[in-house]
């Protein structure tokens, strides 16, 4: 199962790799203006190549509708999500990949100091290395690799830490591929990855029961042209589990990592939901309506949790939502209540003030993925 670039990149997120701010929107109902000076909007399809087919544009303050114009128009009839991310200033672009070689029967690292549209230019400077599985992958066995592929003196150990990251996130998650092209320098942030292509092995699902619910969610929403009334069109996907913990997460690269860590922490999720774009406070009352009726009709639900990381919409929004949620519809089973959010979104509201609200209350709520699924864990164990 191949995931659309912003659910790649939330993986990618999920294990500490930088990645520009950015958010999921429909391209019948585009934001009138972006939170950053100058923004990235790009066609979330499936295949590539979509810097030279116009569907990667930059829109500087005042003329996102245009460039979302003629991203949309390059689409029709196809209607897939667009992502809207905030413009970096790029000072080099370098490649790095994860894939499993199929000659040599293990994952292989690639590398190259000219990244971009410039690799398949240039395929001669990509270098390779074998990884063995026994081993991993350590930042000083990138160290010789990063040199020979180029990259300069000053970003090796960067590039070197990266691709340990990576590693440890491909063989987690299952992938068989996670390409970054461009991996980018950006100035004053270091290494963020421009874009994600991810494909996860679909011989191991059943590790990861989310994943049915990714595949159809991202097939659809990403290469089927939008139809009214549709289920993707509506908005979300969810799907029942059998855990006890019913969920309710933002983004389905969080969302499919949070499933992970709580079944390694042996307290499977009871559901999945994906909700592209976030959907607005109207959907997420919905989602949020959703699970908490399967809490109340489930009795091996025993908790409830929900995660939000929030870049660009602002938190103060997401609390206001939230705890109209709660005031309307109790929760049916204990509530852990988690909080991820950075620059932008923090500037109605800190994560601090938003942890406290929702305490006042009487849920837990905390802001680290690790606290959240330890205290869920707490929940169902007793
Ligand atoms: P692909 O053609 O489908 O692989 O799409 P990419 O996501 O790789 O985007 C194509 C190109 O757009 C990249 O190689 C970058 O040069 C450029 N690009 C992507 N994000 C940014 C950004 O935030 N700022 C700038 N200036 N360029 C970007
Ligand atoms: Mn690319």
């Amino acid at each position: 199962m191949r995931l659309i670039e912003h659910d790649g990149k939330a993986l990618l997120a999920s294990a500490g790799i930088a990645i520009p701010r950015g958010m999921l929107v429909e391209a019948a109902a585009p934001p009138r203006e972006a939170p950053w000076p100058a923004a990235m909007v790009k066609a979330q399809l499936l295949a590539g190549g979509r810097g030279k087919r116009g569907l990667v544009r930059r829109a500087e303050a005042g003329a996102l509708a245009d460039a979302i114009g003629q991203v949309a128009a390059a689409l029709h009839p196809a209607a897939p999500p667009l992502l809207i991310e905030e413009a970096v200033a790029i000072e080099a672009e370098y490649y790095m990949a994860l894939r499993i070689d199929d000659v040599r029967q293990c994952v292989s690292l690639l590398l190259s100091a000219r990244g971009g549209i410039e690799v398949e230019a240039a395929p001669e400077a990509v270098r390779s290395l074998s990884i063995d599985p026994r081993r991993g992958l350590f930042a000083q066995d990138v160290l010789p690799l990063a040199a020979a592929a180029g990259i300069p003196l000053r970003q090796q150990g960067a590039v070197a830490r990266l691709a340990s990251d990576l590693y440890r996130l491909f063989t987690r998650a299952d992938a068989t591929l996670i390409e970054i092209n461009p991996l980018g320098l950006v100035s004053g942030r270091g290494l963020v990855a421009l874009d994600a292509k991810v494909v996860l092995d679909d011989a191991a699902a059943f590790r990861h029961p989310g994943r049915a619910a990714l595949r159809s969610a991202a097939i659809e929403r990403a290469d089927a042209p939008q139809r009214e009334g549709d289920a993707a069109s509506q908005g979300f996907t969810f799907v029942e589990l059998d855990g006890p913990v019913a969920l309710l997460t933002g983004g389905a690269g969080l969302g499919m990592s949070i499933l992970d860590m709580l079944g390694d922490a042996g307290v499977p999720a009871a559901n999945f939901v994906d909700a592209p774009g976030g959907g607005g406070a109207e959907g997420f009352l919905r989602r949020g309506r959703m699970v908490f009726d399967l809490a109340a009709r489930n009795p091996s639900v025993k908790a409830i949790g929900m995660y939000q990381t929030l870049g660009a919409s602002s938190l103060g929004g997401t609390v206001k939502g939230l705890l109209a949620l709660l005031d309307e519809y109790p929760p049916p089973k204990p509530l852990v209540v988690g909080f991820a959010a950075a620059g932008a979104a923090e500037r109605e509201m800190t994560m601090a003030e938003a942890t406290r609200l929702v305490a006042a209350r009487g849920y837990v709520a905390v802001t680290e993925l690790g606290d959240f699924v330890e205290a869920l864990r707490r929940v169902v164990q007793g």
